[in-house]
C-alpha cells in the first residue's frame, strides 16, 4: 500500500477499498497488525509528546482520519488526497468479519455503552463470531483481557479507549499476541450504541 510521510508519520496514501483488501490479506495470513486512525487531535498530541509520536510511528498503518489531516498535509507540502474515516474503516471491517465469520473482540466505552453497541453490531452483522467484549475502564496491568484475546485467537480487536490510551494499550500489549488486527476506534462504540 502506498504511504506518504507527513510530519514524520507515514500515512496510508490510498483508498478505502485497497486498505480493506490489504487488511483482509493480513487477517488471512494471521499477520499481527496495528492500525491507527489519526485525527488532528492525535497528530497534535504526537507533535508535542515524543513518546506518543513513537507509538504512532510503530503502527503498521496510520490512516488520515479527518479533513484537518488532509489540510495539514497540504500545508506542509506533502498532500494526501483522500480522507479515510476511522468509523468507515470499522464498518468495512465489521462487514468483512460478517462475510467470513471472523472472530472479533470489542474493548472500550462505558459498561452499558459497550453492551448496547455489541447488541446492535450483532443485529446488523449476525455472522460475526463475537469472541467477547469488555468496557474500557480497566487497569492498564489487567491481564485477563489479554489472556482472553490470546486464548480465543481473535482476528480483529477494536479498541475504543479514546486517545492516547487506545494506542498506548495496543502498543504496550501487542508483543503478547500471536495474531490479530488491532485498531483504535475512539468514540465509535458510543455511536454504535445509539
Ligand atoms: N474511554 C474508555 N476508557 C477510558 C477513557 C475513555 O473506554 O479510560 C472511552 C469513552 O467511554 C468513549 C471513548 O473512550 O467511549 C472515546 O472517548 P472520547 O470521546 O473522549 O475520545 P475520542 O473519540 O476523541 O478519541
Amino acid at each position: 500500500l502506498e504511504t506518504k510521510k507527513v510530519l514524520g508519520i507515514s500515512f496510508v496514501h490510498s483508498n478505502m477499498n485497497q486498505l480493506t483488501d490489504e487488511l483482509h490479506e493480513r487477517i488471512k495470513d494471521s499477520k499481527k497488525t496495528f492500525v491507527v486512525t489519526a485525527n488532528p487531535e492525535i497528530l497534535k498530541l504526537a507533535g508535542s509528546q515524543p513518546s506518543y509520536k513513537k507509538t504512532i510511528q510503530s503502527a503498521d498503518y496510520v490512516i488520515p482520519d479527518g479533513i484537518g489531516v488532509i489540510v495539514a498535509s497540504k500545508l506542509v507540502g506533502s498532500p494526501l488526497h483522500e480522507r479515510l474515516a476511522g468509523f468507515d474503516l470499522m464498518t468495512q471491517l465489521l462487514s468483512l468479519a460478517n462475510d467470513h465469520s471472523y472472530r472479533v473482540f470489542f474493548l472500550g466505552a462505558k459498561p452499558e455503552v459497550i453492551e448496547d453497541a455489541v447488541h446492535n453490531i450483532k443485529k446488523k452483522y449476525p455472522h460475526i463470531d463475537i469472541a467477547g467484549y469488555h468496557h474500557g475502564y480497566i487497569d492498564e496491568n489487567d491481564q485477563s483481557i489479554v489472556d482472553e484475546i490470546q486464548k480465543k485467537e481473535v482476528d480483529l480487536v477494536f479498541v475504543g479507549l479514546g486517545f492516547p490510551k487506545q494506542e498506548e494499550w495496543i502498543a504496550n500489549h501487542l508483543s503478547l499476541f500471536k495474531k490479530g488486527i488491532f485498531i483504535g476506534v475512539g468514540g465509535s462504540f458510543d455511536v454504535w450504541a445509539n
